[in-house]
């Protein structure tokens, strides 16, 4: 065919072009996995997508999640003021790690003690977590925790694990080349709210980097096992939340965590009154 041809047959049926295009995209992805390292803890991951990419990924996410609960925004008051004081002094210690990402968050009115943030920087709390954390500083352990799965690249990490990165690609280019089986399992790994919970080694990675952040941002490493032991009362007998999930037992967190407290008071300069 001439090349006029092809274009008319494109043109003619968008969605394999889009399906052409896209898996362009994937095979070059599937070429080039970079080595990156996770803050705080220094362990080496092989991923694919890049920063941008996981941005575009997460965002697809974000926005389904404000239009579907688009009533429930909280736009004011004191929970939404503490909300973002918290959250703008962890963004700015997780920005030093991810420049590329683009941090915001949203405060969702809903019954249910969880947060998370997605790939690229979005993060989402609900307003059913605030009377556990009760204080600033346990606020910003779980907005560390969710922030560090982000900065650990988590998401992508079990894109890849799961041989999706492909798949992954194709969302991202807007294609259409992937089964809807493959784009919920891919979007289920996003680490957002009712999704899979990540490993039990990414939870405790997140616990320990989300433990410094909050130590860098100011806040009081010792309020973090105070927190725990709340969120421990406050989840028995209960599905526990994202961050709360997968674990092997909940003594085991709060002692893990007592380890890494030296590391975390060393990162800890309190923050000067505003
Ligand atoms: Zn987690």
């Amino acid at each position: 065919m001439s090349a006029k041809r092809v274009l008319g047959f494109l043109i003619a049926r968008p969605l394999i072009a889009v399906a052409i295009a896209a898996a362009v995209v994937g095979v070059l992805l599937l070429l080039g996995t970079h080595e990156q390292t996770t803050p705080v803890t220094h362990r080496t991951e092989h991923l694919a997508l890049t920063d941008g990419q996981q941005t575009q990924l997460g965002d697809q996410q974000y926005e389904k999640t404000l239009q579907q609960d688009r009533a429930a925004i909280v736009r004011s008051g004191p929970a939404y003021m503490q909300v973002q004081r918290v959250a703008k002094r962890i963004e700015a210690v997780a920005a030093r790690d991810k420049p590329a990402f683009d941090w915001k968050v949203t405060l969702i009115r809903k019954n249910e003690a969880n947060a998370y943030c997605l790939p690229g920087g979005k993060i989402v709390v609900y307003t059913g977590i605030l009377p556990v954390t009760r204080n600033d500083a346990a606020l910003a352990t779980v907005l560390g925790h969710e922030v560090a799965h982000a900065t650990a690249e988590h998401a992508a990490e079990r894109i890849e694990r799961e041989h999706l990165t492909r798949v992954a690609a194709a969302i991202i280019a807007g294609g259409v080349a992937f089964t809807p089986n493959q784009y919920l399992r891919v979007f289920a790994l996003l680490g957002a709210a009712d999704s899979l919970p990540f490993s039990r080694s990414q939870e405790s990675e997140a616990d320990h980097i989300g433990l410094i952040y909050m130590a860098r941002a100011g806040y009081d490493p010792h309020q973090a096992l105070a927190f725990w032991k709340r969120m421990q009362r406050a989840t028995r007998g209960k599905q526990p939340p994202e961050f709360a999930s997968d674990h092997p037992s909940d003594q085991h967190r709060i002692e893990r965590i007592g380890q890494w407290l030296p590391e975390a008071e060393r990162a800890y300069t309190p923050a000067q009154p505003a």
